[in-house]
């Protein structure tokens, strides 16, 4: 069932070092995000099995459920939080996860900034972007980012980068080439742009971190389910 995983991983770290290096890029500064949603236990161990350590998960609730005691066999696994997040689960949030890449609202920045003043426990923070100002998608829309950073850093926080889902209905590159601007502009090192469809595409955009699920662990068993 998990045989797939590690050949997947390691013609995915293939591509993507192709990719780097056609772009001038170095290879080792693409981190691929493993992204395991929806599938299970099994499934991560056989990606860890493989060397990869760096996950993402869109859902607190079924990270929580997946991840502490692998966490706690695995102490260099990274956790990404790549989903949205409702103010009520920051605790959880903060509790769980080593990354949280959807910070998108001054709200929800001001209970990250109590939760981990409570916890102790600091998880690195990037914001996401609503790169295609989709009035259905998550995200700060472009225009605001300003602000929220200011009110980030008034709270606080550190934000080490920018994440983005581009439209799916467009070519991907001027997004990605939009969120690095960005990133650069306010001397943000990280960039979380591609997936599976487009990751070639935001690697030669700069991305620093590409989240990738299908292309490693297959067809997803369910369609994922409401945010949280
Ligand atoms: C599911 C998901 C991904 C991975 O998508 P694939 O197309 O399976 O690679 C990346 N980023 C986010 C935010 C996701 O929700």
């Amino acid at each position: 069932m998990t045989d797939h995983i590690a050949s997947n991983l390691s013609a995915l770290r293939a591509r993507i070092a192709a990719a780097a290096r056609g772009a001038g890029r170095d290879p080792a500064a693409v981190t691929l995000v493993a992204v395991s949603k929806t599938f299970g236990e099994d499934a991560v161990q056989a990606a860890l099995d493989a060397g990869q350590r760096v996950f993402g998960e869109n859902r607190v609730q079924e990270a929580a459920a997946k991840f502490p005691q692998l966490k706690a066999r695995y102490p260099d696994l990274e956790l990404h939080l790549i989903g949205p997040l409702q103010t009520n689960k920051a605790r959880e949030a903060v509790a769980l996860f080593d990354v949280i890449e959807s910070v998108d609202r001054e709200k929800l920045a001001r209970e990250l900034a109590k939760e981990m003043a409570r916890a102790g426990r600091r998880p690195r923070l990037y914001v996401q972007v609503n790169i295609g100002e989709e009035p259905q998608k998550a995200g700060v829309a472009p225009g605001e980012l300003d602000a929220l950073l200011a009110a980030c850093r008034g709270l606080g926080l550190a934000i080490e980068g920018l994440m983005c889902i581009p439209p799916a209905d467009q070519p991907p590159a001027p997004f990605f080439a939009r969120l690095r601007e960005l990133a650069a502009r306010h001397a943000l090192p990280v960039a979380s742009m591609g997936m599976s469809g487009d990751y070639v595409e935001a690697i030669a955009e700069g991305a620093t971190h590409v989240r990738v699920g299908s292309a490693i662990f297959g067809v997803r068993p369910r369609p994922p389910a409401e945010p949280g």
